[in-house]
């Protein structure tokens, strides 16, 4: 028998969540099944968990887009019993029953192998929203942004997706400047990495076609006016990460940012991501953070919270990130 949490939905269509004991029968198809240490909270969890977004399609499901575990039993030749495994993504927690559970049987594509140098506690620290915080990097990167080039800026920096952005970003020597709607969160952000903490309500509102140039790449995670008005102060050949969707879905833009300054808007998705992509991110995190910067951006709670925080991580108020020890 193990535990996991279990959201159901009522006649009402509202969805609930509990504690259930299940056994080996209950976990669905797979040729993977893996022991899970931790898995984390991360904002699509928020949405599966309260029923604000319609994520969940089939009921019951086991919540948890993410876990680190080791392998119990393996039909797939690349995992043996006792290897220590990542999930990320692939519906899991969606379609697919996830990680906030103490067991998970998954397809072994969807796995990859704990990142050398990262402890699996390390790994769910990270989890999706320290990955895409990496894509977003990499995907600047790609597209030539350099710290020399003039200032970053990172949207939603409080969040779990900002916060490891803003740490990656100034490791990677960028002067990064953190829009933030909790501007008591600004010493924090500033040990993190942040050079400027920015007040949201800045970016807030109708913005013009085009602003005054600032900033070289941003990583956003939030959408709507916020990332218009940051599309609208982008330098010349300047390029914006988008990840998020916290403030919006809507991009109320222009093509101005695009056509006169030659902006690149770069799409970032780590559900989907092909596997070689994945493992150079997490090959560049374990080399990239270091044991002091996990104690600054995470916390550990355990799944009789999970209900309250998936509120408060849907309301914005939770700050870095949040392991869940099942
Ligand atoms: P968090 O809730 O941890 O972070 C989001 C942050 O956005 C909040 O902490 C808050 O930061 C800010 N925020 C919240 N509400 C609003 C609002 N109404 N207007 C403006 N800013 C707001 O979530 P995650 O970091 O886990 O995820 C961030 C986004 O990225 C989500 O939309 C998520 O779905 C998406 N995501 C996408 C992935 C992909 O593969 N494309 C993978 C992972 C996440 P502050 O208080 O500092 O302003």
């Amino acid at each position: 028998m193990f535990k996991a949490l279990q959201l159901h939905q009522d006649e009402a269509g509202q969805t609930l969540a509990q504690i259930v004991e299940l056994n080996n029968d209950h976990l669905p198809e797979g040729n993977v099944t893996v022991d899970v240490q931790y898995s984390s909270l991360n904002y699509k969890d928020g949405l599966a968990i309260t029923g604000t977004g319609k994520i969940i399609r089939d009921f019951p499901m086991v919540p948890g887009i993410d876990f680190v575990g080791t392998v119990s039993d393996s039909e797939d030749p690349r995992y043996q019993v006792g290897d220590q495994v990542v999930l990320t993504g692939w519906g899991v927690g969606e379609r697919h029953w996830g990680g906030m559970s103490q067991r998970a049987r998954v397809k072994g594509d969807w796995l990859v192998p704990l990142p050398a140098g990262l402890t699996p506690e390390q790994t769910m620290a990270i989890g999706t929203a320290g990955l895409t915080a990496m894509l977003c990097v990499q995907a600047l990167e790609n597209a030539g942004v350099k710290p020399e080039q003039g200032p970053i800026l990172v949207t939603g920096a409080s969040g779990g997706v900002g916060s490891v952005a803003v740490t990656l970003l100034a490791k990677a020597g960028f002067e990064v400047h953190a829009i933030t709607g909790r501007e008591d969160n600004a010493e924090w952000l500033q040990s993190l990495g942040a050079h400027t903490v920015l007040p949201r309500s800045q970016f807030e509102g109708q913005s013009r076609p085009l602003d005054k140039a600032i900033w070289a790449g941003a990583v956003d995670t939030v959408g709507g006016d916020i990332l218009a008005k940051v599309l609208s102060q982008m330098a010349y050949d300047g390029a914006v990460a988008a990840c998020g969707l916290a403030a919006s879905f809507s991009l109320p833009t222009t093509v101005m940012p695009f056509i006169l300054r030659g902006v690149k808007l770069l799409g970032v998705d780590s559900v989907m991501c092909p596997y070689e992509r994945r493992m150079a991110a997490w090959e560049r995190l374990s080399a990239d953070l270091g044991d002091e910067q996990f104690d600054a951006f995470s916390t550990v709670a355990h799944l009789d919270q999970v209900p309250e925080l998936a509120q408060q991580i849907i309301k914005g108020q939770v700050r870095g990130r949040v392991l869940i020890k099942p």
